[in-house]
């Protein structure tokens, strides 16, 4: 008999474990995963795939006020929290089958439970006490939303765990972060009515994006009627009768409803026997691993957000199948983490592939810049006062496009194609001979034909 019970183990069945868990079984190991809470993980359970339908919900108000212009008259419109939510459960419920059925097809074993590292080789399932021995072992626990400091009343405050959840849309709901999450609520709250306030302890919302793409965004945003405020933290959230007291570190005060933290998200590592079995972590807490995904211990890999790597599903889905080609599969697959596009489903949305402005800069002698900004057709009968913007960063000695910025309607659908043209090194030359699509606004893409700058960097010394 084998000294193991299964070739891989999988702890968290989220995108990264699901996907590595299927391909392996594919390649013929034998595999298990354990799930202590849903399967399908963040993404699916209480991340992406909810959100995105929240999104679409915040997004019908403004298209019932723009009808007007295009002839329409839309009778009294109202809106019904409870049956939004009610709705993405059910989604999420059929999404999670789905997500069962592909595991129990592939013949993944899954086992309801939590399960914690005994030593290098054994997982001991804490439901049943169960220890299984595992030739390889795959940490796929992802994230945990992390509340920042320790604050009084922090017990009042949710996180993007319990947003989903609410019993009733918050009439006024004040949100602390200014990353993907604090804008894309922020945006899902106004789109549905309530009064919202994004508390934000640096400059500007979305750091490490483009500036410009951070200035539009934000005019944007408050042109919405976001209370955006800057340079303030949350110091204190006190209940009262009327709601919830929140004390900020300008020693103003908000009255809302709600409070929601986004501020920031750490690798889920607390009790898993990491120690036990030698897996070691980096300085921020996250499992360090190599280019294959493996951990400081041989036949103990890692992939998706517990690792801290780029934190996208898509990405802990490509690390996840990598890995599985990799060891299971004969095939040494290394995951390309360069030129990721990413999408913050704002009001408006933004897509971002490449490098910013600020960072070409920095590593090129000379950089070429493109960018308008634009009233899109639709919104002119619509009479709404917003714009588009789009942003190309060429490579000024070779042309090659190194980033390109967009904020507005769909611009998470265009970057995905942006980014195949990127990855294949294209010019600015290659997008400006691309016939135009007429009348859209990806059009901007390839009739950019005026620099807004160039910047030579001096040569050093
Ligand atoms: P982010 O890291 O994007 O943003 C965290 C925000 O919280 C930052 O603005 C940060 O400020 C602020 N912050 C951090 N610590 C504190 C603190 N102690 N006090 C006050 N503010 C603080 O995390 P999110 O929570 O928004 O999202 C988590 C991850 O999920 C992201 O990394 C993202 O990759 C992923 N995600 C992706 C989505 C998508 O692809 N559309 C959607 C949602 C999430 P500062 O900037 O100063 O550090």
């Amino acid at each position: 008999m084998s000294d193991f019970d299964v070739d891989l183990f999988v702890i968290g069945a989220g995108s990264g474990g699901v996907r590595a868990a299927r391909i392996a079984a594919g390649h013929g190991a034998k595999v298990m995963i354990a799930e202590e809470f849903r399967v399908g993980g963040t993404c699916v359970i209480r991340g992406c795939v909810p959100k995105k339908l929240l999104v679409y919900a915040s997004r019908f108000a403004d298209e019932f006020h723009d009808a007007a212009g295009f002839g329409w008259s839309v009778g009294e419109t109202t809106f019904d929290w409870p049956t939004l939510i009610a709705n993405k459960d059910r989604e999420i419920d059929r999404l999670e089958s789905a997500y069962v059925a592909n595991l129990e097809r592939s013949n993944v074993k899954i086992v309801r439970s939590r399960a914690v590292l005994e030593d290098a080789h054994r997982v001991r399932l804490l439901a049943t006490g169960q220890i299984v021995r595992a030739k390889h072992i795959l940490i796929a626990t992802g994230g945990w939303p992390h509340p920042g400091a320790d604050i009084a009343g922090l017990e009042h405050v949710i996180s993007s765990n319990e947003v989903f959840h609410l019993k009733e849309l918050p009439r006024r709901i004040l949100i602390q972060g200014g990353g993907y999450i604090a804008v894309e609520f922020a945006g899902i709250f106004r789109g549905l009515g309530s009064e919202v306030t994004l508390v934000y302890r640096g400059d500007n919302i979305l750091r490490g994006f483009d500036e410009d793409v951070r200035a539009h965004l934000r005019g944007e945003m408050e042109k919405r009627g976001i209370t955006i405020l800057t340079r303030r933290l949350v110091e204190a959230v006190e209940k009262v009768d009327h709601g919830l007291c929140v004390s900020l570190s300008d020693h103003e005060q908000v009255i809302v409803d709600q409070v929601m933290f986004a501020t920031g998200r750490r690798p889920n590592v607390s009790g898993l026997g990491l120690d036990k079995a030698g897996v070691q972590l980096d300085d921020k807490g996250a499992i360090k691993v190599d280019r294959f995904s493996r951990t400081s211990v041989r036949h103990i890999y890692a992939v998706g957000d517990v690792t801290d790597r780029v934190n996208l599903t898509p990405v802990a889905i490509r690390e996840g199948h990598a890995f599985a080609d990799t060891v299971f599969g004969g095939k040494e697959i290394v995951v390309d983490h360069s030129d990721i596009p990413t999408a913050v489903f704002s009001e408006p949305e933004v897509g971002v592939i490449g490098l910013t402005e600020a960072e070409a800069r920095h590593r090129y002698a000379r950089v070429d810049i493109y960018k308008t900004s634009f009233r899109s057709m639709k919104m002119t009968l619509a009479a709404r006062d917003t714009r588009s913007f789009f942003k190309i960063i060429v490579d000024g000695e070779t042309d090659r496009v190194l980033g390109c910025h967009i904020v507005g309607p769909e611009a998470g659908e265009m970057i995905q194609l942006v980014g195949i043209a990127i990855k294949m090194n294209a010019t600015k030359a290659d997008f400006d001979r691309v016939m135009a699509v007429h009348p859209t606004a990806a059009e901007e893409l390839v009739t950019m034909r005026t620099k807004a700058a160039t910047y030579i960097r001096e040569a050093a010394e």
